[in-house]
């Protein structure tokens, strides 16, 4: 098991509902000594050229077809560039456009060596937190993600909303409402409170918990957790995100290695 030593956060436009910093607060109860970096960008603090290319390659790793991967980032073309920013790295409910996880994160990892090179080494963790849609190739398609672990360790405030599946009636009865016609808005509110929504109230709570996966990994390899009462548990489901992650808690055996990553760890 190896030591955190720090904790650092950054924003990527994630959803207006998460309080970045109540999640550090949270942290920092917990024993952690984490930092809120503000926001990537302005911390990146790239020059007009560096960032034009940033952008240009998030905009080159967007997934085209679900169903093949992506094998490397395309492209785009300069033009249309400054439109295409605004549209992509600014609006949050956009759930149509996904990004390749991993080509996100590598992207994301280079900048960040180039700032700060010293610091992506273990014990430290850097956690992002975007509004930005990523998934990962599985098998026949992509899927949508709320957590890529690794350096940087990203978090979407648009996968809590999108990758955990609803109520399967939910999704029956959809198919019904498109047929006739309906709007899905009032499918929406009968099923209202039984997901995460853009701008879900519950947001800064549910991430808490995938944030504590974010750096159980870092300390132990292991993210997820099997008992199902753990806020490390792997959900699938909406309703089990409302269940263990919004209610945050740890089951024992986690709460001893937490004890240990905060507290047993610091003397020696
Ligand atoms: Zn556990």
């Amino acid at each position: 098991m190896s030591l955190i030593k720090q904790v650092f956060i950054y924003s990527d436009n994630p959803s207006e509902a998460l309080s970045i910093n109540a999640l550090v607060d949270y942290l920092r109860g917990l024993g952690f000594d984490a930092t809120n970096r503000g926001d990537l960008l302005s911390f990146l603090d790239l020059s007009d050229e560096d960032e034009n290319e940033y952008i240009k390659s998030i905009i080159g790793t967007r997934v085209l077809d679900i169903s093949s991967p992506l094998e490397r980032p395309y492209e785009p073309a300069d033009k249309g560039v400054d439109t295409e920013l605004k549209k992509l790295l600014k609006d949050l409910k956009s759930p149509e456009v996904m990004f390749d996880g991993f080509w996100l994160q590598r992207i994301l990892y280079r900048v960040m060596f180039k700032r700060i090179p010293g610091e992506l080494k273990s014990g430290l963790v850097h956690i992002i937190f975007t509004g930005k849609l990523f998934g990962t190739f599985e098998t026949k398609r992509y899927h949508a993600r709320v957590v890529l672990l690794g350096i940087p360790s990203i978090i979407s405030t648009s996968g809590v909303v999108e990758a955990p599946a609803r109520p399967r009636e939910y999704y029956w009865l959809k198919a019904g409402f498109i047929q006739s016609g309906r709007g899905i808005e009032e499918l929406d509110e009968v099923f209202k409170g039984m997901f995460i929504e853009y701008d879900d109230p519950r947001i800064t709570e549910v991430l808490k918990s995938y944030t504590l996966q974010v750096i159980f990994y870092e300390a132990t390899g292991e993210a997820f957790c099997q008992n199902k009462c753990c806020c490390l548990y792997n959900s699938h489901w909406q309703e089990e995100v409302l269940r263990v992650q919004l209610e945050g808690k740890l089951c024992e055996r986690h709460k001893k290695t937490l004890e240990f990553l905060t507290k047993g760890g610091k003397g020696g």
